[in-house]
C-alpha cells in the first residue's frame, strides 16, 4: 500500500468548520504522528463540506431521518437548523473525498468525530439539541463502503498501528 491517509482538514489546523474554526487533536502523540505523516507527504487533506460547495462559516447542519448509511439509501437528508436542505452539497463533498482517496490510494482515513460528514461512529440526531446517536456521517459512510478504514481523532493510536501494519513496519 501507499501508506497514505485521508485526513479531515479541520484536524490539520484549517479553519474550515461551520463556525469558522479548526478542530484540535487532543493528544500530543497523535499530533506528532499526523505531523510526521504530513512531512512524509502521506496526508491527503479534505474538507468534504467545503468541497461540496458550502462556505465558511456556514449554518450548522445535522442528518435527519438516519445516519450516513441511511443517507446513501435515500432515507436521510442533511438539513440546517432552519430547515434548508444541504443534502446535495454533502453528497458532492463525499464524492470528492472518495475520488481523492482513490486517486491517492489511501488505505485509511482519520476523520473528525461526530460531524455529519466526517463522523465515524456517532452523529447528532437531527434535533439540534446536541443529542448523539450511533451512526456515521455522509462521507465516512461512503468511504467505508469503498473499503477504506475510518478512524477519528480519538483513535489515532489505532490508526497509526493500522497504517504501520499495512506497511509491514513496527508502529512508529
Ligand atoms: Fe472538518 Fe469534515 Fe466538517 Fe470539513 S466537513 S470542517 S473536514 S468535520
Amino acid at each position: 500500500g501507499s501508506g497514505r491517509i485521508l485526513v479531515s482538514a479541520c484536524l490539520l489546523g484549517r479553519e474550515v468548520r461551520y463556525d469558522g474554526r479548526a478542530s484540535g487533536v487532543g493528544e500530543e502523540e497523535g499530533r506528532r504522528w499526523l505531523r510526521r505523516m504530513q512531512e512524509e507527504g502521506r496526508v491527503v487533506m479534505v474538507c468534504p463540506e467545503v468541497s461540496g460547495g458550502l462556505g465558511v462559516p456556514r449554518p450548522p447542519a445535522e442528518l435527519v431521518g438516519g445516519d450516513g448509511e441511511a443517507f446513501w439509501r435515500g432515507e436521510a437528508r442533511v438539513l440546517t437548523r432552519d430547515g434548508q436542505d444541504v443534502s446535495a452539497a454533502f453528497e458532492k463533498g463525499a464524492q470528492v473525498a472518495l475520488e481523492l482517496a482513490q486517486r491517492h490510494g489511501v488505505c485509511a482515513a482519520v476523520l473528525k468525530a461526530r460531524s455529519p460528514s466526517c463522523g465515524g461512529a456517532a452523529v447528532y440526531d437531527g434535533s439540534f439539541q446536541g443529542r448523539l446517536v450511533a451512526g456515521q456521517g455522509v462521507s465516512a459512510a461512503l468511504l467505508r463502503r469503498a473499503g477504506i478504514q475510518v478512524f477519528n481523532e480519538e483513535e489515532l493510536d489505532a490508526a497509526r498501528r493500522f497504517v504501520a501494519h499495512l506497511l509491514g513496519d513496527a508502529p512508529r
